[in-house]
Parts: structure tokens; sequence; C-alpha cells
């Protein structure tokens, strides 16, 4: 009798570790660079580090809020036990205003779309105004400003959704010094004053993500909407954050050769002296981009090697 089948990759000793102490200290040392409030994004699965284990480690550190993109990953939060406020954008398909009620979840309305599916069913729901103001990808346009305000202000009247937050994104966070940045706290100004005049008072004010959190001497706004930083990714690199992932496998084989010898697949590789090379067993079976091997023209994809002291 032969056990059940299990893939080679199972049976290979490659461990990826996360560090929830890593990120909780990420967002103490986050969350004491800034005035507003934090609230932790954990979408696309906490970047690939868990969004339930992003989320506990992140309010163990501070945050006071967290943001998903899209109601079920909210859901899923709630599920878990996570009760602080969750605030939702980016919604493939419709809007799910039900879910989003029941459960408490602050819901970014950017699009008319979105904004017809509140109008039509919801009772008090918690909306932030998602405008654009120059990164092109979310949010409504500068020229549909007017009407959106008009329509928001019509629905609040109704008591269909009550408009609590504002807020944007930046394009050039990670250079502060860009004009763009400067450009995008003007538009955003103009969309604060123009819901003001409609009516409207969110007085929940977000722009700022990872960069502009870290690089700005005074965050705009009363939250700072912090992913990439949790994590350890500062693209800005301003602070020294912790790399909250570790990805670990044992030495198969270890060989010594000489200067010259050319090493992998294309030879893309070669020893500049007498070398000691080992080889780990991790590959794109573990989900590692096999292009990567040839862009770190080094036969240890990604892992530390300290025998040829070559690779990062
Ligand atoms: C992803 C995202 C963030 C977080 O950005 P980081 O650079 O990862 O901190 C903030 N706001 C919005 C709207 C996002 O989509």
């Amino acid at each position: 009798m032969s056990g059940p089948h299990r893939p080679e990759s199972l049976r290979r000793p490659v461990r990826l570790e996360i560090d929830s102490d890593a990120i909780a200290a990420n967002t103490r040392l986050i969350d004491a660079a800034t005035n507003a409030d934090l609230l932790a994004v954990v979408k696309g699965d906490g970047y690939g580090h868990g969004a339930e284990t992003v989320a506990r480690a992140a309010v163990r550190g501070g945050a006071r809020w967290l943001g998903v993109t899209g109601v079920d990953e909210g859901l899923r939060l709630r599920e878990a036990g996570l009760a602080v406020p969750i605030l939702s954008w980016l919604h493939a398909g419709r809007l799910d205003v039900a879910t989003a009620q029941a459960e408490c979840i602050d819901v970014a309305i950017g699009s008319f779309e979105d904004l017809a599916d509140a109008v039509r069913t919801a009772r008090g729901l918690r909306v932030h105004v998602l405008v654009d103001t120059g990164l092109a990808r979310e949010g409504f346009a500068e020229s549909d400003w007017p009407r959106a305000a008009e329509l928001l202000a019509a629905a609040e009247r109704r008591r269909r959704i009550r408009v609590v937050g504002l807020m944007s994104h930046l394009a050039l966070a990670e250079h502060p010094g860009d004009p763009a940045n400067a450009r995008q706290r003007a538009a955003f100004g103009r969309a604060q004053a123009l819901m003001r005049s409609a009516g409207l008072a969110p007085s929940i004010l977000h722009l700022a993500a990872t960069a502009a959190t870290l690089t700005a001497k005074e965050t705009p706004g009363t939250l700072a909407r912090v992913g990439a930083g949790l994590v350890g990714i500062d693209l800005s690199g301003t602070h020294l954050l912790d790399p909250a992932m570790t990805l670990t496998a044992p030495l198969l084989d270890v060989r010594d050769v000489a200067a010259g010898t050319a090493s992998g697949y294309g030879h893309l590789w070669r020893a500049d002296r007498d070398t000691r090379l080992g080889l780990v067993p991790v590959g794109y079976a573990d989900g590692l981009p096999a292009p990567l091997h040839l862009e770190r023209r080094c036969s240890c994809a990604a892992v530390a090697c300290p025998w040829s002291g070559r690779c990062p």
C-alpha cells in the first residue's frame, strides 16, 4: 500500500516565518512619527503576510483602524474577532452595503455606481468620499466633484448615508520634494471646501500612506493609511523598519569552485575568486518567481548565502 501523495515541495523543509513582534514594533515607530491616528492597511492578505496576523500585530502596536479593499475582507477580520473600526475601498463588483452595515464597516465611495448602490439600500451607512487628486486611479475626478457632492448631500439628507470622511491617495509620496505632492494637497483642500459648501462635514481626513506619513513634517489629515511600512517596506527609505518575513531552508550541498568557474543556468554567474557555493532548495515551487534567479545573477536566489558572500 502506498501512502497519500505528497508533492516533493511539501516535504522539503522550506519555512516562511512571520514576525508579528516586528510588525507591532514597526507600527509603534510609525505611530510615533505622526499626529494622525493610524489605519493599518491589510489588503492583499496583509501584503502576503496574512491579513489577520498583520491586523492583530498592528492593533497591538497602536493602530486604531484597519483598512481593506473589499467588504468581504472586512467581514473576515470581524469573524476573526477584530473589533476596531474598519474602512473598505476599491470594491470589486457591487458594493455590499448590507454586509458593510451589519458588520460596522465604513466604505469609501468614489464612483457614481457605488453611490447609487448606497442610495438604493443603505440606512445611515458611514461613508468616506474618495476623491482623485492626481493619482488618476480611483475616486471621483475633479470635474465630477460638484455633482458627487450634490448627490452625497441629498443621500445624507435622506439619512441613507453619513459622510464621515474624505480621502485621496498620493502618486509620488516617495519623493516628498516633488511638486506633484503639493498639487495633490491643494486639490484635497479644494475637495474639502467643496464638500463643506454642499453641506457635508467629513471630519476624518486622510491622504497619507507609508511614505507620506514617514517623510512629511506634518502628515496631512487626521488618519494615516499605512500598509507596506507595517511589514517593513519603506520606499521612502527614511526609517529603519524591520522586515517581518523570513524565508529559510537548509543547505543541501556545498561545493568548492575555482576562480573563473561559471555556475547555474545560462552560466550567468561566474566566481571571481575561489568560492564555496551552497545549494538551497528554494525556487519556483515555493512561489519565488523563476526570473529572480536570472535577475540576481546568482545561483542562490533571494536567500543569504554566507559562503559566496554574493547574495543580499
Ligand atoms: C494600498 C493603499 C494604502 C497603503 O499604502 P502603503 O504605501 O502600502 O502604505 C493607502 N491608501 C490606499 C488608498 C491604498 O490603496
